[in-house]
């Protein structure tokens, strides 16, 4: 009897951890950060970068260098002339992108950080899009491209943070925030149908004319 009367109580458990699980999955692409790489008004100097080389332990991939690199081409290309990166080392690096183990059911996470009185960025990428949940491991597990997509738009979206750019409601930018609502998986298949191969990512920014409003209207030269 004692199994019975828990059976209720044991089900509204499951259900409710189920719910928090499928949350969590949802709504937490990132936590909201404050990372901002400053603006040096005054020069023109260049926002320097560093991409890690990943471990395959995180379900890092070898060419997911190259998917963080389009990632900050596109910001460049959107920005005009006021926005211009250049490669550096890690500890010199105001923006730095690593690539970590699964953790939470995020994509990615921003978080500030001082480089030499510069605020700067620590980008984290989690490139194992199969921890992302049964929905996305499915369709990944089967489409290579559709997998290099969500890599490409969760560094693109990061990296959004680490220049300055917090979250929109609007589903068609790369700043929105799944915590707003909205199907994750229709998200990633809409930039994914613009792709024919991996080389195409290069060209196809998957910023909107949004966010490429706000971040000229941020690195805009006075
Ligand atoms: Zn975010």
């Amino acid at each position: 009897m004692i199994a019975k009367s828990n059976a209720p109580r044991t089900a509204a458990v499951v259900t409710a951890l189920g719910l928090l699980i499928l949350f969590a999955l949802r709504a937490a692409r990132t936590r909201a950060p404050q990372a901002r790489v400053a603006r040096t008004l005054e020069s023109d100097d260049a926002v320097t970068y560093f991409i890690a080389e990943g471990n395959r332990s995180t379900g890092y991939r070898p060419g997911d260098r190259e998917l963080a690199l389009w990632a900050f081409q596109a910001w460049q290309r959107s920005a005009g002339k006021g926005l211009r990166f250049e490669r550096a080392s890690e500890s010199a690096a105001l923006i730095r992108v690593q690539w970590a183990e699964p953790g939470g059911g995020e994509y990615g996470e921003t978080q500030p950080l001082l480089v030499h009185g510069k605020h700067g960025a620590v980008v984290f990428i989690r490139p194992d899009v199969e921890a992302l949940g049964p929905d996305i491991a499915r369709r990944a597990s089967s489409d290579n491209l559709l997998r290099d997509s969500i890599v490409y738009l969760t560094c693109l979206h990061e990296l959004g943070h680490a220049l300055g750019l917090a979250h929109t409601r609007d589903f068609r930018d790369i700043m929105f925030f799944f915590g707003y609502g909205g199907d994750v998986a229709e998200y990633f298949g809409r930039y994914r149908a613009q792709i024919h191969t991996r080389e195409d990512i290069a060209a196809v920014s998957g910023l909107s004319d949004a966010d490429v409003t706000r971040i000229r209207a941020m690195y805009a030269r006075e």
